[in-house]
């Protein structure tokens, strides 16, 4: 008989690892606690408009070259480079818009009057970005690690030109190879995409610069994000996997003398029976909240570094917006403030920098005809920093004026669907600790063997995959994870 494994959870972590172990010849279900799969990365359906929740854009599109190649299926949706890769404009100057391309010369056009020199600049710090994406990825984020031990001998391996970088904050990276305040923010953006500042992001991670303007830049997908879930799905039908929704699981038994776990049980007391269990649910939030461990109480969570929280709103509007690009930042003129205390201080919302996504604008069916489907995202304290958000209103009314203001277009009459999550919402739907967006944060204590492993301490039968176990948060990070847990479950089943 076929070994069973169940996986809890249909996020994109979940749903890769079980098309990877179906392919692999087990038997795979998943059990997910939302009405629909894929977790962060979801989708809204309202008033005749589609919009994304959580992801806009991925980058290493590579993975999910290397994903669908590995599961002997052809790439389930189709993704477009995105060129620029986004936009970003200043308060104290709106009517200027920065358009970030991967051409070096079009990028350096746009900053000639405010960076001597910029392309020579921009070349060295690539090199240097590249040089350390290239030193670090294979042997730290795309590798299992069974020990601290075995960490500490990979990171010896990687070259130690790169240990002054580990000295540094990625915004004094940034700022040894560039003068101006607005090349040094904007390339220091990629640092809120971890879900903190670029002043508690390490240096290292300025290999995302590499990432997004020389390596492979970012990508959409065409009919929206959603359609990598659409297309996964279609993959596990096909598969035989079953997916069964509306099903959170709050409790286990073991066996063994307590060294597996011997089913699961969801919250109408059901029992869920496998040979295997893939956790895809945050590996924190698990540990603490179902397996209770000590290691992961209450005192010892609120003590760990977790990502800022996200306040998200989805706006439809009657009507074009012909001057707004596709993906675009809106910053203040206060950066190094606002980013100090953002993730701390709950009364920063007052002029705060924010994203926004016109969904439509290559997405057509998006939207109704002549309306335009938007995605704000606003970088906000989790709820360790602030648990009142009976102001959301206020503050999605300041960011809707302030938009309106800097396009010049008054939106605020035109809006006929309005969508609020704040990380009140982030929580409560996806079991995200404390409405931290991107889960545990990426800090040098909590990164590589640090992170929560994804093998169980105790539970033999018990895995995990997605953002808060290894490697970390992001869509090519969750290809990443689901290769490494299945590595894992098949060394673990291939035992006699
Ligand atoms: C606002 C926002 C914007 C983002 N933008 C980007 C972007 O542009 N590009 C990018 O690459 N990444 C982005 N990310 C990050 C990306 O969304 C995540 O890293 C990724 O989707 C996480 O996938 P996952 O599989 O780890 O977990 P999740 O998506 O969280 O899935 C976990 C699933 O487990 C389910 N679950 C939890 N507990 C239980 C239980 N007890 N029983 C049953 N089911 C359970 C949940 O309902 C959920 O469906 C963004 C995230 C946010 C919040």
């Amino acid at each position: 008989m076929k070994q069973k494994v169940l996986i809890v959870g249909a996020g994109i972590g979940g749903l890769a690892t079980a098309l990877r172990l179906a392919k692999a010849g087990y038997e795979v279900e998943i059990v997910e606690k939302n009405g629909q799969a894929g977790g962060r990365l979801n989708q809204i359906k309202k008033n005749g408009f589609t919009f994304d929740t959580g992801p806009s854009f991925f980058s290493m599109s590579y993975e999910f070259a290397e994903f669908v190649h590995d599961c002997g299926i052809d790439m389930p949706f189709e993704f477009v480079e995105l060129d620029p890769l986004y936009s970003v404009n200043f308060s104290d100057n709106p009517q200027k818009n920065y358009h970030l391309y991967k051409d070096i010369d079009r990028l350096a056009e746009q900053f000639k009057d405010l960076e001597p020199e910029f392309k020579a600049k921009m070349e060295k710090y690539l090199d240097k970005s590249g040089q350390i994406f290239n030193d670090t990825v294979d042997i730290v984020i795309k590798n299992n690690f069974d020990s601290i031990f075995d960490y500490m001998s990979s990171l010896m391996q990687v070259n130690p030109v790169h240990l002054p970088v580990l000295t540094r904050n990625f915004w004094n990276q940034v700022s040894r190879n560039f003068s101006s305040k607005e090349v040094r923010e904007i390339l220091s953006l990629v640092a809120f995409f971890l879900g903190r500042t670029p002043f508690d992001t390490m240096a290292i991670y300025t290999l995302l610069s590499y990432t997004e303007f020389k390596h492979d830049g970012y990508y959409n997908v065409k009919g929206g994000m959603y359609q990598i879930v659409v297309g996964l799905v279609r993959e596990l039908e096909k598969a035989g996997v079953k997916i069964t929704y509306n099903t959170e699981i709050v409790d286990y038994e073991t066996k063994n003398n307590d060294k597996e776990i011997s089913h699961l049980i969801d919250s109408t007391n059901h029992v869920w029976r496998a040979d295997t269990y893939v956790i895809n649910a945050d590996a924190a939030v698990w540990r603490h909240r179902i397996f209770k461990r000590k290691a992961f109480s209450t005192a010892r969570m609120n003590r760990m570094q977790w990502t800022m929280g996200y306040l998200t709103f989805y706006i439809g509007i009657k009507g074009k917006l012909p001057h707004v690009n596709h993906h675009n930042y809106y910053l203040g003129s206060n950066y190094k403030e606002y980013a100090n205390k953002v993730l701390s201080e709950p009364g920063t919302l007052e002029k705060p920098y924010y994203y926004v996504n016109v969904v439509s604008k290559h997405n057509p069916d998006c939207a109704p005809e002549g309306c335009e489907s938007l995605f704000f995202v606003c970088p906000v304290p989790n709820l360790l920093h602030k648990t009142d958000w009976s102001d959301k209103d206020d503050v999605v009314n300041s960011i809707i004026d302030n938009f309106s203001q800097r396009i010049g277009q008054d939106i605020r009459p035109d809006i006929v669907s309005r969508t609020v999550y704040t990380p009140e919402d982030w929580q409560q739907q996806f079991g995200l600790y404390k409405g931290s967006g991107l889960g545990l944060a990426h800090t040098m204590m909590q990164i590589g063997a640090f992170r929560p492993k994804n093998h169980d301490e105790r539970y033999k039968n018990v895995f995990y995959v997605g953002a808060s176990t290894i490697p970390g948060a992001g869509l090519p990070m969750a290809i990443i994870s689901s290769k490494l847990v299945t590595e894992r479950v098949l060394k673990q089943l291939a035992k006699p």
